[in-house]
Order: C-alpha cells, then structure tokens, then sequence
C-alpha cells in the first residue's frame, strides 16, 4: 500500500482511499492508469499480431514469385562450377 499526501491537509493518505482519513477531501476517482497501461498494451499487441498476420499473408501471396527465382538462380551457378575446374587447368 502506497501512502500519498492529501492535497488539502497534506496528511498521508491511502493511494486507494477514495476520500482523506483525516479531513475528508474527495480525491479523483480511483487510479485509472493501471487500466489506460492494460488498454494500452492490448492495443500494442493487437496491432503488432495484425502486422505479423499481414506479414505472412504478403509472403504467402508472394510465395510464386519467390520460387521461379530459385529456378532461374539453379542453373547459373551449376554452370559457374562446371566452369571453374576448365579454367584452372
Ligand atoms: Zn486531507
């Protein structure tokens, strides 16, 4: 338990209290941060899940593209190695 000072009698009061102990000082409603942190974090998390979702749909969707270059690569460097041997000797 946090004790804080009261605004209007400057006495230590509860974090939680909802009113001073010793003179009756209405404070702010309950601390809200701890909620507005959790809404915060779940909104983080929300978005950076879409973004992974969305990464791996743009890599399936450009999944096509990605294996014709394979191909293409394949035969270069087959011919690269069958070069080098005929240039050594
Ligand atoms: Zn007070």
């Amino acid at each position: 338990m946090t004790l804080i000072q009261c605004e209007e009698c400057s006495q230590p009061i509860s974090e939680r209290a909802r009113t001073c102990a010793q003179c009756g000082y209405p404070r702010l409603p309950p601390p809200w941060t701890h909620r507005a942190f959790k809404v915060l974090v779940g909104l983080a998390a929300a978005i950076f899940i879409s973004m992974f979702v969305l990464s791996m749909i743009l890599a399936w969707v450009s999944r096509k593209p990605f294996e014709l270059d394979l191909r293409d690569i394949e035969p270069r460097t087959t011919l690269q190695l069958q070069d080098a041997p005929g240039r050594l000797g």
